[in-house]
């Protein structure tokens, strides 16, 4: 099977981190169209049999026209028509935020499959904020910790399951 799946949420929920383990050391392909000063990178990805393109992308923000802001948000959005399903990012320590709801409401909008991963689940301290992110409408969330490697295996089930 081949598809595109995009990495999307507000910076610093681990969104590259979960880029880098996916692709692992694969050569990641930067996209340097001009005009967008924060690209997304695009990589090829496995996950169990799973081989697909993988987005990471630098994180939805509003912004005026012009502005780094909305050039990474045009960036996001780009990534977005592209894939064929997203991983919907979010630190389930710092539990949602408004602006974690304001990419919520993006993405139910966008009717593309999504789904809803909460990262840095490797500490109790998570807990709270996984049952937060019910409250999104994206569905039940998956615990994950990009950066110790846990939950992929639940990941993997939630992908195939949405494919
Ligand atoms: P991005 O802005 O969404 O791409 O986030 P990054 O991947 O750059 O990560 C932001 C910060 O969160 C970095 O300091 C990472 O080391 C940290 N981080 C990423 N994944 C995890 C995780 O699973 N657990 C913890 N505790 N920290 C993480
Ligand atoms: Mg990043």
């Amino acid at each position: 099977m081949n598809f595109t799946l995009a990495i999307l949420g507000r910076p610093n929920v681990g969104k590259s981190t979960l880029f880098n383990r996916l692709v692992g050391k694969r050569l990641a392909i930067v996209d340097d169209t001009p005009g967008v000063t924060r690209d997304r990178r695009a990589g090829e990805a496995s996950l169990s049999d799973l081989r697909f393109n993988l987005f990471d992308t630098a994180g939805l923000e509003e912004g005026a026209e012009g502005t780094l802001e909305d050039r990474m948000r045009q960036q996001t959005q780009a990534a977005l028509d592209d894939s064929d399903i997203c991983i919907m990012l979010y630190d389930a320590r710092q539990g949602v935020t408004p602006m974690d709801e304001h990419f919520a409401a993006w993405l139910r909008r966008a009717e593309k499959p999504v789904v809803l991963v909460a990262n840095k689940c490797e500490s109790h301290k998570a807990q709270d904020g996984i049952y937060e992110a019910y409250g999104l409408g994206l569905g039940e969330p998956i615990a994950l910790s990009a950066e110790h490697g846990q939950g992929l295996a639940e990941l993997y089930r939630a992908l195939v399951d949405t494919l």
